[in-house]
């Protein structure tokens, strides 16, 4: 079975739906019911009723025949092939035989979010076409992770640092912001998949009926928000410095920066839109037109400095602290509960755990 997400259907032709924006990769999702029971995806075992979403999206199925002939026949439409897998029977079979289909008659590189715990899976899958890996680890926080997904945090971590290890930038991980993480878990770990090599895409969580946590609300906007930045900070590191700085509530409160310093990244790149894979975009994967956009799928010059003013009025709300933080060495000086510093010569941490 294979199901493609309906705004990838659209674009190649096979349903017809108006589209907001419309998706710059091809969404392909394969599996049957999964065998996991992560608590807010809409594809777990226990799930009620309807297994064809995940996050806000549908998936239709779609005859492969089809799919490869349409693929063909729309050269130029996408930048990437994306797949995503449920842990079910022969999944692993059908990527191998499918990703090399889809590769050719597409031309294009493909992403394969597929959980491999050994490495000949992974060397299988890169050598069946695939450019990327994606290892899930969506929840942040250890406390949570044995009720929400089951098993650890640090045996995901060790799975995904590893696999980063041995295929150095080839591996992308998906963390999901809202599941009762606080920003200093997020942080933590984005700091952390960073430093490993790994490239970490955010989603916001949203609430998926039949789930256990159908009722459960999205992130809030700010919060999502600092952490967005952090990602850029991440990957425009080079041209500032900064410190990532937490209060006793484990809420980020100063990155060490000065308010024209952020405001000078944001202008310089717009941090909000989708962060993942080249050329991944998820059109509403997590927001509803109309509704909150937590990662805009195209960046729109009328809207951008709207967004980024919103972003820096916010902060100043919550009592935010852009003051710059740097000592006469480069390093962050922050004393109140400070994470860590980035930039300069080394990292360096106030708790002394090592960036
Ligand atoms: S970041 Fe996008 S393209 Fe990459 S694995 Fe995730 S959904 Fe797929």
């Amino acid at each position: 079975m294979v199901r493609a997400s309906i705004g990838t259907l659209t674009v190649l032709g096979l349903r017809d739906i108006r589209m907001d924006a419309a998706p710059t990769t091809a969404y392909l999702m394969i599996g049957g019911q999964c065998s996991s029971d992560c608590v807010y995806c809409g594809q777990g075992r226990n799930v009620a009723g309807d297994h064809s979403r995940l996050s806000r999206i549908s998936w239709p199925e779609v005859d492969e025949d089809r799919l490869i002939v349409a693929f063909a026949a729309h050269p130029g439409a996408f930048q990437r092939v994306c797949f995503q897998t449920t842990a079910s029977r022969g999944v692993f079979r059908q990527l191998l035989s499918l990703v090399p289909r889809i590769h050719q008659a597409s031309g294009l590189p493909v992403s394969v979010s597929y959980r491999a715990t050994r490495d000949e899976e992974a060397e299988q899958l890169l050598d069946a076409g695939v450019e990327r890996i994606g290892i899930a680890i969506d929840c942040c926080s250890e406390r949570l992770y044995p009720t929400i997904r089951g098993g650890t945090l640090a045996d995901a971590k060790v799975l995904v640092k590893s696999l980063s290890e041995k295929h150095p930038g080839r591996v992308t991980t998906h963390l999901i912001i809202g599941l009762g993480e606080n920003e200093l878990e997020a942080a933590e770990l984005m700091l952390e998949m960073r430093h490993a090599g790994v490239l970490v895409s955010l989603f916001a969580f949203t609430p998926i009926q039949g789930t256990q946590m159908e009722h459960a609300n999205p992130p809030p906007l700010l919060a999502y928000r600092k952490l967005q930045f952090l990602l850029g900070l991440l990957d425009w590191g080079n041209e500032e410095r900064f410190c990532v700085a937490c209060d006793d509530t484990n809420c980020i409160r100063s990155f060490g920066l000065s308010e024209v310093q952020m405001r000078s990244l944001l202008n310089r790149h717009f941090l909000f839109v989708t962060h993942g894979c080249p050329g991944c975009n998820r059109p509403f994967y997590t927001e509803a037109p109309g509704g909150t956009m937590f990662n805009f799928p195209r960046i729109r010059a009328e809207t951008a400095q709207g967004e980024i003013d919103q972003f820096i009025q916010d902060l100043k709300t919550d009592g935010f602290e852009f003051a710059e933080r740097h000592n006469s060495e480069g390093r962050c000086s922050f004393a109140g509960g400070m994470l860590r510093c980035v930039g300069g010569e080394k990292n360096q941490n106030a708790r002394t755990d090592g960036g």
